[in-house]
This record gives C-alpha cells, structure tokens and sequence, in this order.
C-alpha cells in the first residue's frame, strides 16, 4: 500500500515504505514494509543479527535510515531532521538495559524529563511518576536507588519512567532477555497490562508465550528482511517460511 502524503496515513502509528539502512557499506535493512495501526501490539521475532534493533531504533531515530519512508505519529522522519525531541515524547523506549540513570532515585529518574523537558512543577511531575509506578506496582521504592532494585524491579522503573511521557507508541528491546527467570513475568505482566489499556506497542521479544497471549501480529525477521508476518495464531500452528520454521523449532 503506497502512501501518497504525510495525511494519508490515516491511523497508522508508524509507516515504513522499503526502508533501507547500512551500516557503512553493510546493508542491515532492505526494501521494510511495514504499517502499524494505533492500538496495534506487534510482536518482532527473528535470530540474532536480523535487524530487529536497528528496525526499532530507526522509529524514535537512535538510527537512520537511508533510503525509503518511515513516518511515525503522522510525521516523515529523515536524518538530520528537527524536533527529535517531540518524536521521542511521543514514542517511549524500553530497553535489554533498562538504561536507568544511577545517581537518581526511582522517583527522580521518573521526574527528571517531566521537569526538564516537559517544564512541570516538581509536585505535579511526582504525582505522575507516582501514578505510573502503582501501575507497575513499585510504588514502594521511590525513594531507593537503581542498583538497590532487582533486575525486573528496574526494569519496570524503566517502562514508568518512558509512561510519565504519555507516549503514543512504546518500543520494547527485548525488555527481559538480561532478567533472571523468575523477573521475566513480573516485567511481562506489566506489559501485558499495558497492551490491555490500548497502547500502541512494537516489542522485539522471543518471549513466545507473551506474543502469543497479546500480539495482534508477529513479524519474522532474517537478514534483514521482514519474512514472515502473521496472527499468532497462524505463526505458531503453521509457520510459512522455513526460516521461521528452523526458528521456532529451535524455541521449543
Ligand atoms: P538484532 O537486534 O536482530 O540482533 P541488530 O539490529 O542489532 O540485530 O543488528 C543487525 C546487524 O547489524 C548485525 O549483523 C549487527 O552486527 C550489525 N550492527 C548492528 N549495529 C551496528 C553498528 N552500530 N555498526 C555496525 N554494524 C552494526
Ligand atoms: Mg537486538
């Protein structure tokens, strides 16, 4: 489906038009076509190198691409453009990392861009963070340090600090492949409850049983390619491309 204009892109939360990118003269992403809906929760699978990052990278413009169309929210991104600051409002991040700023609290590490960017009293920024960390139940250590909390407390920290924003659109990086096992629920619990409250969500993850459960689409990736997509439902039972099908063996 080839867009026209910017306002032709109706509903969709992101559009991608045989996106390209290389990472100098090795080419990581070919000719990706891909259209998201808003309240769409898309689920990105596929081997390790395939390019799932740098796909979710280029949509809040961590990388650029170099040759196609990606537009996000209703607007065309290219490289070197301005107000990457309002993309990045718009679209939270999570990342394997968490990336949570040590020398702040969790309550300040969830303040912090309200009161930067956003320009917020410092009241008004706690009750937001204190909003969004009930919602991903750890009100109770606000006032700890990052290094004081376990993995998949920090990284739940990490999806309330990206929800103060009130992002349209929340990338996922694969948010529990650094956890421990018993951490991988809780952090795909909060997931799971977001997907339920509508948000839009892109989530590289090989957690099967969690796409399975809330993605509306799975995305295959190898090489560089989106090779396969599909309802879970059609993904897990039947499997098209062989690649998939060596992947999902090798998951079981
Ligand atoms: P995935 O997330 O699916 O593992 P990535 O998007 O991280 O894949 O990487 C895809 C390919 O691009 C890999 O071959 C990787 O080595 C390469 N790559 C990733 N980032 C860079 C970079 N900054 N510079 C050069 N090559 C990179
Ligand atoms: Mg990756």
């Amino acid at each position: 489906m080839a867009l026209q204009t910017n306002s032709c892109s109706g509903n969709a939360a992101v559009t991608m038009e045989q996106l390209c990118k290389w990472y100098g003269s090795f080419q990581v992403l070919h000719n990706v076509d891909l259209s998201v809906a808003v309240g769409e929760r898309i689920v990105v699978c596929g081997p390790s190198g395939s390019g799932k990052s740098t796909l979710v990278r280029c949509i809040n413009q961590l990388e650029t691409h170099e040759k196609g169309r990606l537009i996000v929210n209703g607007v065309e991104l290219y490289k070197g453009m301005k107000g990457l600051a309002e993309l990045r409002r718009d679209v939270g991040m999570v990342f394997q990392q968490f990336n949570l700023f040590p020398h702040l609290t969790v309550l300040d590490n969830c303040t912090l861009a309200l009161v930067r960017a956003r320009k917020l009293a410092r009241d008004q920024a706690e009750e937001i963070a204190m909003e969004n960390l009930k919602k991903v139940r750890i009100p109770e250590q606000a006032h700890k340090f990052p290094t004081q909390l376990s993995g998949g407390q920090q990284q739940r920290v990490a999806i309330a600090r990206a929800l103060c924003m009130k992002p349209k659109l929340m990338l996922f990086d694969e948010p529990t492949s650094a956890l421990d096992p018993e951490m991988i629920k809780e952090v795909l619990d909060v997931m799971t409850e977001l997907a339920r409250d509508g948000m839009t969500m892109i989530c590289v993850t090989h957690e099967m049983g969690f796409a399975r459960e809330v993605a509306d689409r799975i995305i295959f990736m190898d090489s560089g390619r989106i090779i396969e997509q599909a309802a879970p439902s059609k993904f897990f039972k039947n499997p098209e491309h062989p690649r998939a099908q060596q992947f999902l063996g090798q998951m079981l």
